[in-house]
């Protein structure tokens, strides 16, 4: 069905879709695309920002409407029956007992259903899926966004397949398993899968939510925009900490900031800090490159571990337009923010989520961050997804017999 509520815009050479049955990349930009190198042709979703502002009379108003005049669905209703977003923000108030000079909240999205951000991907494609009645839902994943539809479509008694390199960490495939998704590990890397599930949509006919490829995945994440926007009272934070691996976290907040600016509800975008790891930086890297250079990765931090990014035009150029800043930070400075975070705070972040707050404590470090600005920190995923990544830092003391002064000995 032709929807009039939005359309698809290609990211590198512009051209419109109609919704009817175009779903995932610009057939012809994509046509010369090459699993080496990022993909082209991924699709923006627009909407008629002057019709939208005409009917509704500021923020108050989309919120009310659960924000269905930004989504590319029908009805709020074809969501999940479970608490998607909504997440808590927290102040910071001090690390390590210092006060700080400036404002620091940290959006625990590891308080979705699946504890995971991709969660809010993962629920608008499973709506659109049932809009659409399309039955079957594939993903290829490095983890968080498989368990994440697995649970999703458990949810809603839809069908998925997950494909998943055979090295994902425990939890999140013995997740995948437990939801009842069809699973199916492969000798491989994620980028590997990544390619399996689009030539097993081609052949089964699955809808494929392939992170970037399926347009939705960038739409569904940016609804995290919106709640930072309301929880900080209506207003715009001045930076934001992202932890980045595809890049399309990192474009999903962007759309959400650009809808609003859009509207005119806003009057400016916040800088965003895309993070990656040293050992897995091909996004951050390449952004000022005019050739993509693949280093492969091998961060412990699982979720962010990515050779080819594949929303990289479409984050470049958010980037670029909105002056972003990017940063690495090493596979150490990513478990001691992990252990720093989880000991002042009670979050208890996968490495992933970990390196947002690594590139948080790098701005700290070298005074990059005014004193009274308002800054945020995206925390991703649970810690308890991947306990193997911080195994180095878990020293258990040997045990004693239980007595009082053994008890008194091993304290001091
Ligand atoms: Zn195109």
């Amino acid at each position: 069905m032709e929807s009039m509520k939005f359309k698809y815009q290609c990211t590198d050479c512009g051209k419109e879709y109609g919704t009817s049955s175009l779903m995932y990349l610009c057939p012809s930009c994509s046509a010369g695309n090459d699993p080496s190198t990022p993909p082209k042709g991924v699709l923006k979703t627009l909407y008629d920002y002057g019709e939208i502002g005409k009917a509704i009379s500021g923020f108050t108003d989309l919120k009310k409407n659960g924000f269905i005049q930004l989504l590319p669905i029908e009805s709020i209703k074809s969501f999940p029956p479970l608490r998607i977003g909504d997440t808590p923000l927290y102040q910071l108030a001090e690390l390590d007992s210092q006060k700080l000079s400036y404002s620091v909240c940290l959006k625990d999205d590891s308080q979705n259903p699946t504890w995971s951000f991709k969660d809010r991907a993962s629920a608008l494609v499973s709506a659109y899926a049932r809009e659409n009645r399309l039955e079957t839902i594939i993903a290829a994943s490095t983890g968080n966004a498989g368990s994440s539809l697995a649970g999703i479509c458990a949810s809603q008694r839809q069908k998925a397949v997950i494909i998943v390199p055979e090295t994902a960490p425990q939890a999140k495939l013995t997740q995948i398993i437990m939801y009842g998704a069809a699973i199916v590990p492969v000798k491989g890397t994620y980028d590997e899968a990544f390619d399996l599930s689009v030539k097993a949509t081609k052949e089964f006919g699955w809808y494929n939510r392939n992170t970037a490829f399926n347009p939705l995945t960038i739409e569904g994440k940016k609804t995290v925009s919106f709640e930072i926007y309301e929880q900080l009272n209506c207003r715009v934070p001045d930076r934001i900490f992202i932890p980045a691996g595809d890049g399309v976290i990192t474009s999903g907040v962007y759309k959400g900031f650009e809808d609003l600016l859009l509207l005119k509800i806003t009057d400016r975008m916040p800088v965003i800090v895309a993070v990656q790891s040293e050992k897995s930086d091909n996004l951050v890297r390449n952004i000022s490159r005019d050739d993509f250079m693949v280093i492969p990765s091998s961060t412990l931090a699982d979720s962010i571990s990515v050779n080819v990014p594949r929303n990289f035009f479409m984050t470049r150029n958010f980037i670029q337009k909105y002056k972003g800043e990017t940063l690495t930070v090493s596979d150490e400075e990513i478990l001691n923010a992990s252990k720093l975070l989880a000991g002042n705070t009670g979050l208890f972040a996968e490495p992933a989520a970990a390196a947002a707050f690594a590139g948080f404590l790098s701005y700290r470090k070298n005074d990059r961050i005014p004193a009274d600005s308002l800054n945020v920190v995206l925390l991703t995923g649970s810690g308890l997804k991947d306990l193997r990544s911080v195994s180095s830092l878990l020293k258990m003391p040997s045990s004693i017999y239980p007595s009082i002064d053994n008890l008194m000995r091993v304290l001091q």
